[in-house]
């Protein structure tokens, strides 16, 4: 359990930061709340010739909720600010109950939001409702800034669509739309610091008749090697009104698409079977929130 040498930094600026990933490049990995790295590093799993401790940096700490104007939140913010924030919680509930229910709060008060994401572990909280509500990411070097979906950002197990000299910096989430709703839920082995055997999050808006579906995104964790966005729900439930018969083909449909494995967490059968339950609760209950009831 003893790291290699490396060299340390701790910048106090993104400009700083950038200047040090444009020099070391992919010897260099950035240091959040380091409870992923540090036990990589301790493992030897990775052993990094710079370590980047972003937590000088306030720019990537700071969390922009305005009403009708989404919200844009730092790399760094904490889960526990993104479970206890007020303005987070009213807008986007999913994502601060996924944010609450990740380790434990010693956890949630080092961990960021940008390293659960950059983590790149299939089995991750937040990823999975960033994704369903539509969130950007903004990744950065000295060549300045670019954009792209959560979805497409992490690519695989422990992969990232980061090039040479570049970090994410802030997550972009749009203004959830009205006669909308977004829930998150998970199944683990017991109610402790388990990590999940599937998490899923469903984000619902209807039509202005408040009854018709006009989009609904599913997106499905740990069933596959990066966050699984169902393609076959929206192509079943897009203007549609909801039935019983409806909400089991759907549910099904996302069963089929989801490709799991076996593993210390789940046999990959039962984790079919949960898609299938989750599926069912949450299209059912962002539907009911959707319409106010
Ligand atoms: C006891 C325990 C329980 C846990 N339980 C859960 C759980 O229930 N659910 C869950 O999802 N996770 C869990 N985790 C995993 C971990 O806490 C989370 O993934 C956490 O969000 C990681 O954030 P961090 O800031 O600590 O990342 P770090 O460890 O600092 O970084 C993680 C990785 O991302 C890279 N990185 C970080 N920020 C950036 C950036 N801005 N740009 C580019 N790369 C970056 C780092 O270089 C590193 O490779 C648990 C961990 C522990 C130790």
């Amino acid at each position: 359990m003893v790291m290699n040498h490396f060299e340390y930094f701790a910048p106090r600026t993104p400009a700083e930061t950038l200047e040090l990933l444009g020099r070391f490049g992919s010897k260099a990995k950035i240091l959040a709340g380091g409870t992923d790295l540090m036990i990589l590093m301790k493992n030897r799993a990775i052993q990094p010739e710079c370590v980047i401790d972003i937590n000088q940096v306030q720019d990537f700490r700071t969390i922009m909720c305005e009403p009708g104007q989404g919200a844009v939140i730092g790399t760094n913010v904490k889960l526990a600010e993104i479970q206890f924030s007020e303005a987070l919680q009213a807008k986007y509930p999913a994502l601060s109950y996924a944010a609450g229910e990740v380790g434990s709060a010693q956890v949630r008060h080092m961990a960021s939001l940008g390293g659960n994401t950059c983590n790149a572990s299939p089995a991750a909280e937040t990823p999975t409702p960033l994704a369903a509500l539509g969130t950007k990411v903004v990744l950065s070097s000295q060549s300045g800034d670019r954009e792209l979906p959560l979805e497409q950002f992490i690519t695989g197990v422990r992969q990232l669509g980061l090039n040479e000299g570049e970090m994410l910096t802030r997550f972009i989430l749009p203004e959830p739309a009205p006669r909308s709703a977004c829930r998150y839920a998970y199944m683990g082995r017991r109610d402790a610091m388990e990590i999940d055997s599937v998490n899923m999050a469903v984000n619902l808006e209807l039509q202005p008749d408040g009854e018709t579906i006009r989009n609904i995104k599913l997106v499905m964790g740990s069933v596959y090697p990066r966050p699984l966005v169902s393609q076959e729900v929206p192509a079943l439930l897009n203007g549609q009104r909801l039935i019983d018969e409806l909400i089991e083909t759907a549910a099904a449909a996302a069963q089929g698409e989801a490709k799991p494995i076996d593993d210390i967490r789940a046999t990959a059968e039962y984790r079919r079977e949960i898609v299938k339950v989750l599926a069912r609760r949450l299209i059912q209950e962002t539907y009911a929130a959707a319409k106010g009831v």
